[in-house]
């Protein structure tokens, strides 16, 4: 895909949906990819004077997750979300905590703090993939599986959305 097609954000058919670009389809297949359930533009927050509506909301993983292509400004409204979110004593180490997620062009993902580093694995419990903060807890957001890392097989570091996952 060429850098002009990434700016056009080209509205695009998948499942049904229209995404607002192909980069949001691609993301989606990925995730039907990994057998995550994915729900698209299906919760609506107020953050003070404004809306924000985040692109996938993965309701088996408690997580929130944002696309971000080139011709997407600003993280703020994400930043945020996950202020928002992140308010109890310490979710950001717990699993069970919501997790919110910026899938980068590349099909890497990121956090929304300097600290956070984010990567996929899948869990040896209940054989899903599931997304953590490789900085905070490790537990497997499906099951809540924690036994040190011996619940985690494979780890990834970016999304499949140009085929296959690599491990690091
Ligand atoms: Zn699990």
């Amino acid at each position: 895909m060429t850098e002009k097609e990434f700016i056009a954000a080209i509205p695009t058919a998948y499942r049904g949906v229209t995404f607002r670009s192909r980069l949001e389809a691609k993301y989606a297949k990925a995730l039907d990819d990994l057998k995550i359930k994915w729900e698209y533009e299906t919760k609506l927050f107020r953050l003070g004077t404004y809306r924000y509506l985040p692109d996938f909301w993965l309701p088996e993983l408690h997580t929130f997750l944002e696309v971000k292509g080139p011709n997407v400004p600003g993280r703020h409204k994400t930043k945020r979300l996950a202020e928002m979110l992140y308010t109890s004593k310490d979710p950001f180490h717990s699993a069970k905590a919501a997790l919110v997620v910026i899938g980068e062009a590349d099909g890497t993902l990121t956090g929304v703090r300097e600290s956070e580093e984010m990567r996929i694995a899948r869990c040896r419990e209940c054989q899903q993939y599931f997304i953590y903060d490789f900085t905070g807890s490790w537990g497997c957001r499906a099951c809540h599986a924690h036994s040190g890392d011996h619940h985690i097989h494979g780890v990834y570091k970016s999304m499949p959305i140009n085929g296959r996952l690599r491990r690091i």
